[in-house]
């Protein structure tokens, strides 16, 4: 067993019980025991003081593409169109070999931000590229955190009025094939799943109607989820209304694509009812604010998805579109963005840190085993350390970890298993991951 002890503790629990000076116990991947005080006697094992610092769930990133990770830094001052067209040639360079080295400085990128569970978004095939999906549950593995990953899918080039460059979209055939593959070799549908796959057509301009009906229904009858990006620019809406006559969000309703076992990335631009929609069916929204912000694509409607009920968590979206890569600082951006656009009480911390923990579980489907600390739940947590001049006389540690900037984290356990400790990567070598990503990214110049 871990015992952690003499900590400010917030629970994410319905209630949302908070204790500042509590105890979180552990046993095996479990967690037994979260309370208020020192814990009970008869839990025996080691003992951690973490005095000063502040225990939340394990946070979720609900939306990335961790391959970008080799491709930071290009298109820096570009639309959200202009930045795709000039990195698909780039992208066309990729190897099973980059994404492996890609994925696991991304992910512990992710780890060391408090990151337990990763939903990636995979959506580049290159026909010499290898088993790309190989690639990122084997990084997922020497980080040790939790996938979800989703085999995306473009059928839609240049030719048939998509955005990609023709060599770089897979036939409908093969795009169905692979992800069906992709489910039999490594979904886990266990409540301690580590391996996940989703279902997730890449968006309306980068497939074709037939592909996002038949990835649906592929998904319904192996019983996985969906994902897919939508309503992410102005320019989606307009192309989606000249082409097909409605919004991205009726169009997707349309396509079966709203529902309880759905999550959409961005949905920024909601016109209509589409916000009550999302709400009334269920649909999940990865919200990615630091992401929206970097493209100027506007800020998505989060407080009125909560109102209307719809699961929202957040995403930190590849990394070529947030060089940064930290989902810590996703609670602090969503944060200012929900109060940029609905004032000073559309967004509580306490509401953020919700966003980055049980939200995103909901997304996922996972509420049942993670989002919270309760006993019965997989002991995925975040040890947040609020010593030094950062947080200093801070009179509130959720404050601190939502308004400060990101802290560091002493301990982050996925499964009971330690995956970050003292601020250092405790699964694999930092310097050699780094050293492999550098030596991989320059071959996609
Ligand atoms: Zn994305």
């Amino acid at each position: 067993m871990m015992i952690i002890e003499n900590a400010a503790i917030a629970t994410v629990d319905a209630r949302g019980s908070e204790y500042r000076n509590g105890h979180v116990v552990v046993d095996g991947d479990v967690l037994v025991a979260v309370g208020d005080g020192p814990a009970p006697a008869e839990y025996t094992g080691t003992r951690l003081d973490a005095s000063g610092c502040l225990v939340t769930p394990g946070l979720v990133n609900t939306h990335h593409h961790l391959y970008q990770w080799a491709t930071r830094g290009y298109a820096a001052d570009s639309t959200l169109f202009q930045w795709l067209v000039e990195l698909y040639p780039v992208w066309g360079r990729l190897d099973a070999e980059v994404t492996r080295s890609a994925a696991s400085a991304g992910l512990a990128r992710l780890a060391l931000t408090g990151c337990s569970t990763v939903a990636d978004h995979h959506y580049v095939f290159p026909r010499s590229g290898g088993d790309q999906m190989d690639a990122l549950v084997s990084a997922v593995d020497r980080i040790g955190v939790r996938g979800h990953l989703v085999r995306g899918s473009m059928d839609r080039g240049e030719s048939h009025g998509g955005l990609p460059p023709d060599h770089l979209v897979e036939d409908l055939d093969a795009a169905l094939a692979g992800t069906e593959a992709a489910i039999d070799a490594h979904h886990d549908p266990a409540p301690d799943a580590r391996v996940r796959i989703a279902v997730g057509p890449c968006s309306p301009f980068t497939v074709t109607e037939r592909l996002m009906t038949d990835a649906a229904e592929l998904a319904r009858h192996k019983d996985v989820r969906l994902h897919t990006h939508l309503a992410e620019t102005r320019d989606e809406e307009r192309q989606c209304l000249a082409e097909f006559g409605c919004t991205p969000a009726e169009y997707a309703e349309k396509l079966g694509w709203l529902g309880e076992d759905v999550w959409l990335a961005h949905t920024v631009h909601l016109a209509g009812d589409a916000v009550r929609r999302m709400g009334a069916t269920g649909t999940g929204s990865a919200h990615c604010p630091t992401s929206n912000g970097r493209l100027g694509t506007g800020i998505a409607p989060a407080r009125g998805l909560l109102d209307a009920g719809a699961p929202v968590g957040l995403g930190v979206d590849g990394a070529a579109s947030n060089e940064s890569g930290g989902l810590g600082e996703e609670l602090h951006q969503a944060l200012l963005q929900a109060r940029q656009r609905g004032g000073p009480e559309a967004l509580t911390t306490r509401q953020a840190l919700w966003l980055g923990t049980m939200g995103g579980a909901r997304c996922l489907g996972r509420e049942g085993e993670l989002g919270s600390l309760e006993p019965g739940k997989l002991a995925d947590l975040a040890v947040w350390d609020l010593g030094g001049l950062r947080y200093a006389g801070i009179d509130d540690p959720v404050a601190a970890l939502v308004l400060g900037t990101t802290p560091d984290v002493k301990l982050l356990l996925v499964g009971g298993e330690t995956v970050v400790a003292d601020g250092r990567l405790h699964t694999a070598d930092e310097a050699a991951v780094a050293a492999e990503l550098s030596a991989t990214s320059r071959r996609m110049r």
